[in-house]
């Protein structure tokens, strides 16, 4: 049993305020995790409030025990005064937004399965095997002996769906569809959670037919990029929660080995999706670009105008494309 993953349990179970927190821009896993942590620990008897430094996407809210999570200021307001803070799918403490805070004064626990992890926490069980944080998740749960229903074991399950692609991407191994199985036999549905996105709204399709619009291909189509500015999403009565899973359609281009889609989701700030194929290695771009993820799927962040971050971020992906060693091969074709 791994050394870390043990201690977590042993000082969970010890401890009786804890804080959990996930990353900004929340995605399934971490929303999920999030919850199952905070509902598996309250069924043990603690105290446990849980916080995310962003705005959630509202078709998270299909759950309604989304609206347990509580923003930075409900928190700071509630005068919680939480012994652990646990930190869950986030890869370094600026993910977790103004929650750094309350990181000098507790005992802090980092559970993730990111590569680029910092190891930022007085614990840290970092273990990149996982697909999903949601299962790290389960297994902390498992073995602090908190019961499982139907609504906490879809929660969990929306994590595993979420993070593999609905169990179609690479990270789809046996443990995935094990912990699967387990939790759907608990009575976790998957039909609830594929419900959240086949739920849109026709803005949507319209802000897709405008990033399809911005569509460019390079190096004979296996670069995808487009891009969507903060004019794009306000024009179409969307916000940046609209365009989730459009990167997974550049993606999906025959041919295409990376895909990047670039948002701008506050005038001047914008965010960078990466996605990959088979073999480029998209959280080693993203970590030159400051951000971070895993090889098939990362992200960064950037400050400035748009269609310069757009040119400059192309470049990057552009110069580590030639320099992967298959993609010279496969240009010398
Ligand atoms: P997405 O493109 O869906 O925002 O993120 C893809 C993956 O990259 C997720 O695992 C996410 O946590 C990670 N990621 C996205 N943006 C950042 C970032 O700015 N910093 C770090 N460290 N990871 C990121
Ligand atoms: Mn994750």
């Amino acid at each position: 049993m791994n050394r870390d993953f043990l201690s977590i349990v042993t000082k969970l179970n010890e401890s009786k305020h804890i804080l959990v927190v996930g990353h900004i821009m929340p995605d399934g896993d971490d929303i999920s995790s999030v919850l199952s942590a905070k509902i598996g620990l309250e069924r043990l008897g603690k105290e446990v409030l849980a916080g995310i430094d962003w705005r959630i996407p509202w078709y998270f809210y299909e759950f309604e025990e989304v609206n347990q999570i509580m923003t930075f200021e409900q928190i700071k307001e509630s005068g919680f005064k939480p012994e652990v803070l646990l930190i869950l799918d986030a890869s370094s403490l600026d993910r977790i937004g103004r929650f750094q805070e309350y990181f000098e004064t507790t005992n802090v626990f980092v559970v993730d399965h990111h590569a680029t992890n910092t190891l930022f926490g007085d614990h840290n069980w970092v273990d990149t095997k996982f697909g999903s944080t949601a299962q790290m998740v389960m297994r902390i749960n498992n073995e602090l002996g908190v019961p499982y229903d139907e609504n906490l074991a879809t929660l969990n399950l929306m994590g595993i769906a979420t993070d593999t692609g609905f169990f179609k991407y690479s990270n789809a191994d046996e443990t995935v569809f094990s912990d699967a199985t387990k939790l759907v036999s608990l009575g976790g549905k998957v039909y609830l959670v594929s419900r959240i996105f086949e739920n849109k709204r026709i803005e949507q399709f319209k802000l897709l037919s405008i990033m399809i619009d911005h569509l460019k291909l390079e190096f004979d189509n296996k670069i995808a990029y487009s891009f969507l500015s903060k004019a794009d999403y306000e024009n179409n009565n969307c916000s940046e929660d609209d365009s989730g899973g459009f990167v997974g359609e550049l993606r999906s281009l025959k041919g295409v080995e990376l895909a990047i889609f670039l948002s701008e989701y506050v005038t001047d700030e914008v965010h960078i999706s990466f996605r990959s194929k088979d073999w480029f290695d998209c959280s080693k771009l993203a970590t030159i670009l400051g951000g971070g993820g895993h090889q098939r799927a990362a992200g960064c962040s950037l400050k400035g105008d748009l269609h310069v971050i757009v040119e400059e971020v192309i470049r990057e992906a552009k110069t580590l494309f030639l320099t992967s060693s298959r993609s010279s091969v496969n240009l010398a074709e």
